[in-house]
């Protein structure tokens, strides 16, 4: 799979078509990665992906890429590393380097597990970070490449209580992209959700991928686990089936809910399906497309379809124009204290 660097015209119709007169004009992606290749090393797991998107994706090239999708909309967001095993001083500062001077946009720094806290609380305020990223692949125990499977852990296994008690100090996000088959299905996953927003206040918990409902049956199960929390919100980056945003609105109403695009994921082509107690990415390159009989079939950008699951759920919650708004700036507005 590769990162689409150009917009083909069958896809511009598309947006037309279906969603420019669905996005505000103004949209902060409240889940967006930015990356220049020097961080990767050959251990990273972003490694393999090296021939196949771009060399450098800093500020200005998510939004001539981003503005391909979106076009002429003004962008700004939460911007985290890609390189998220890279050394957490380099991927971090670039992150910092890359929102500076940007009033609209903030940044996320990656947080291992193993990190000192007195660090990341350090770290945090000198790099004027407004959120922490965790990622259960940096709770790996033995070398990359080991077996040693990280999709089954548990959440303070890649976010230790210590991180989260910093972000509450400091009242940063947190964004979690959980995991575990079930993902917010999962009774050790809503327990630790709910622990840590209870006691952690200040925290404000920012639940990746409509609560990782890339298999939406998991979110439109659980999230009644959640019900009542304060502190948590969540985007919908990269997820393509409704359901889950469905159940997000439905639960915590359209203001704790963000747009978000997950670039560059956004910028592969295929989409996202639930299969059983699962789901299955479909990309260019991973399915024989030619196998549809009754058209000359091909995927479109991830970003789009996620769109037109976005623009689905608000018309099934009946969202009115202006909360569309809120999805795509104002909560976020409020969440960061953008002016
Ligand atoms: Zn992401």
């Amino acid at each position: 799979m590769k990162v689409a660097t150009e917009i083909r015209d069958d896809e511009r119709a598309l947006f037309q078509r279906e969603l420019d007169a669905f996005v505000p004009s103004v949209v902060f992606d409240a889940h967006a990665h930015l990356y220049d290749q020097s961080q990767f090393t050959p251990d990273s797991f972003a490694w393999p992906q090296r021939d196949d998107i771009p060399a450098r994706a800093d500020l200005t090239e998510y939004r001539r890429l981003a503005g391909l999708m979106l076009p002429g909309r003004r962008l700004d967001g939460l911007f985290i590393p890609m390189a998220l095993d890279g050394d957490p001083a380099t991927v971090n500062g670039f992150i910092a380097d890359q929102v500076r001077g940007e009033p609209r946009c903030r940044g996320a720094m990656v947080v291992r597990p193993d990190m000192d806290p007195d660090y990341v609380r350090q770290e945090a305020g000198r790099l004027r970070m407004a959120g922490l990223k965790c990622y259960h692949f940096l709770s790996k125990r033995s070398g990359p490449g080991a077996s040693d499977p990280t999709w089954e852990r548990e959440i303070p296994e890649y976010l230790p209580e210590p991180i989260v008690r910093v972000a509450d100090e400091l009242g940063l996000t947190i964004t979690l992209h959980m995991v575990k088959l079930r993902a917010l299905a999962d009774a050790g996953n809503q327990q630790a959700i709910r622990h840590y927003a209870e006691r952690y206040p200040n925290m404000r918990l920012i639940l990746a991928h409509a609560a990782r409902g890339f298999n939406p049956h998991h979110t439109i199960e659980g999230i009644a686990a959640l019900a009542g929390l304060r502190n948590v919100w969540f985007d919908c980056s990269a997820v393509t089936d409704c359901g889950a945003i469905e159940a997000i609105v439905e639960t915590f109403g359209h203001e704790r809910l963000m747009y978000g695009s997950d670039f560059h994921v956004s910028h592969f082509r295929g989409r996202c399906v639930a299969i059983g107690e699962s789901f299955l990415w479909l990309y260019e390159d991973s399915v024989d497309w030619s196998t549809a009989m009754q058209t000359d079939l091909q995927p479109i950008l991830v970003g789009l379809e996620s769109l037109r699951c976005l623009k689905l759920a608000a018309r099934h919650t009946h969202l009115t124009d202006a909360q569309v708004e809120d999805v795509f700036y104002n909560n976020a507005a409020r969440l960061f204290e953008l002016t």
